[in-house]
C-alpha cells in the first residue's frame, strides 16, 4: 500500500477532471489524477465529437480524451489508475481509499467523478449504442437530420430531447411505458404543439433492430403492455431519456446533495457544503451535462481550489512523490 500526497486531489478523469489538472498544474499545485473505471469519462464511449470547441472537424471522443489526459500530463500532473472506494471528508487533508488500497491524501479535493445514463439494459441497444443508438440529442441529434428518431421516456428530459430533435428530424416518435408523462406541463403543450410528433403510448422497446455492416438502426420492436401486442417502428436513430445517476455513493452523508444525489455546489463557484471540496462537471450538472460546460466547471474547480490554499495554506507537509 503506497500513501500519495497533494495539495490537489482529483477524482475522476473525463473533460472536469482533466480540465481541473491542467490548471491545477499550471498553478504549481502539483496535483494527482485518480481515473477511475473509465479513463477519459463518457466521451469514450462516443465516436464523432462536433461542438467541442477548437476543431472545424468532427473529432473521435477517445481521441479527445487521450490529448486532453496528455495535456495534464505535459503540464505536470500525475495521472493514477485507480478507483476510488471510500472517502473521508470529515477534516482536512482529505482522505480517500483506491481498491488497489492505496491511500490518497488531498490538501482539497476536486470531485469530478460525472454521471451515468441510464439505459433500458437490452443486449441490442448496447450494439448499436454510438451508432444510432445514443442518451444525448444535444450531442447526436446532428447526425440524424431529416431522419426519423425515436426517444424513450415520459420526464422532462425525454420532452426536452424530443422537442430538441424535432428541430433536427424529420419526425420524432416518444415513446413511454404509460399513459401520461410526468414531464413539466408547459414542455408537455409545447411538444404536442410540434407538427412532426407523435406519441406511443403505453408501451415498451423490446428490441433494437439494425443490420450489422455498415452498423445502424433500422427499426424498433415494441410491445404494449397494457394490451401485450407486439409492433415494430421504421426509425433511424434510438435516443434513450431515461434520466441520469450521478456517481456519487460514496459522498453520501458526507456532503450536501439535491434529491437525486447531485453534489449541490455554491451559485457561480464549484464549492461543496464541506470547505476545500469542489465538485465540477455532470457530478454537479443535471441541466447542460456537456464535454465543455464540464471543462468549464473543472477549470473553475482548480481556481477555486487554489484560492482557498491560499487563503487557509496547507495543513501537511506535501512530500515530493
Ligand atoms: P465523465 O466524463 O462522466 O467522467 C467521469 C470520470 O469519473 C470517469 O473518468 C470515471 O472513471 C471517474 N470516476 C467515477 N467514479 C470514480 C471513482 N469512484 N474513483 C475515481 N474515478 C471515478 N458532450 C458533448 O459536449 N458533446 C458530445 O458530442 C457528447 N457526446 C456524448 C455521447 C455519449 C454517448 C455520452 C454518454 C455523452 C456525451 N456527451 C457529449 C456528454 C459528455 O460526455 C459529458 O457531459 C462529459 O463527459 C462529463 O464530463 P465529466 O468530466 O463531468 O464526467
Ligand atoms: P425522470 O424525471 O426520472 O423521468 C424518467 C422517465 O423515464 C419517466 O417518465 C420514467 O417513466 C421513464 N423511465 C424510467 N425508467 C424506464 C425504463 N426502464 N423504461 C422505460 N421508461 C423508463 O428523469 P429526467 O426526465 O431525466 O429528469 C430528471 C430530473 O431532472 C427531474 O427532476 C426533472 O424534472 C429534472 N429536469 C428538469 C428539466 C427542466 O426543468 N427544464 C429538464 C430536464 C430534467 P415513469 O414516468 O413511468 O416513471
Amino acid at each position: 500500500m503506497t500513501t500519495h500526497h497533494t495539495k490537489v486531489l482529483i477524482l475522476g478523469s473525463g473533460p472536469a477532471g482533466c480540465t481541473a489538472a491542467i490548471y491545477a498544474a499550471r498553478a504549481n499545485l502539483q496535483p494527482i489524477l485518480v481515473a477511475g473505471l473509465q479513463p477519459g469519462g463518457q466521451l469514450t464511449i462516443t465516436n464523432d465529437v462536433e461542438n467541442f470547441p477548437g476543431f472545424a472537424e468532427a473529432v473521435q471522443g477517445p481521441w479527445l480524451m487521450e490529448q486532453m489526459q496528455a495535456q495534464a500530463e505535459h503540464v505536470g500532473t500525475r495521472f493514477l489508475h485507480d478507483t476510488i472506494v471510500s472517502v473521508d471528508l470529515s477534516k482536512r487533508p482529505f482522505v480517500a481509499v483506491g481498491d488497489s488500497g492505496d491511500q490518497y491524501i488531498g490538501e482539497t479535493l476536486v470531485i469530478s467523478t460525472g454521471a451515468s445514463a441510464r439505459w433500458l439494459g437490452l443486449e441490442s441497444e448496447q450494439r448499436f449504442q454510438g451508432f444510432g443508438v445514443s442518451a444525448c440529442a444535444t450531442c447526436d441529434g446532428f447526425f440524424f437530420r431529416g431522419k426519423r428518431v425515436a426517444v424513450v421516456g415520459g420526464g422532462n428530459t425525454a420532452v426536452e430531447e424530443a422537442t430538441y430533435l424535432a428541430g433536427l428530424a424529420s419526425h420524432v416518435t416518444v415513446i413511454h411505458r404509460r399513459d401520461s408523462f410526468r414531464a413539466e406541463k408547459i414542455g408537455q403543450d409545447r411538444l404536442f404543439a410540434l407538427p412532426n410528433v407523435s406519441v406511443v403510448w403505453d408501451s415498451v422497446v423490446e428490441e433494437v433492430l439494425g443490420s450489422g455492416e455498415p452498423a445502424g438502426v433500422s427499426g424498433l420492436k415494441l410491445r404494449n403492455v397494457k394490451t401485450g401486442a407486439d409492433s415494430t417502428l421504421d426509425i433511424d436513430g434510438l435516443f434513450i431519456a431515461i434520466g441520469h445517476t450521478p456517481n456519487t455513493d460514496l459522498f453520501k452523508g458526507q456532503l450536501e446533495m439535491d434529491e437525486e444525489g447531485y453534489i449541490v455546489t455554491r451559485p457561480g463557484t464549484t464549492q461543496t457544503s464541506v470547505a476545500g471540496v469542489f465538485a465540477a462537471g455532470d457530478v454537479q450538472d443535471k441541466i447542460y451535462r456537456q464535454a465543455v460546460t464540464a471543462a468549464g466547471t473543472g477549470c473553475m474547480s482548480a481556481l477555486d481550489a487554489d484560492r482557498f490554499l491560499a487563503h487557509h495554506g496547507q495543513i501537511a507537509a506535501v512530500a515530493a512523490q
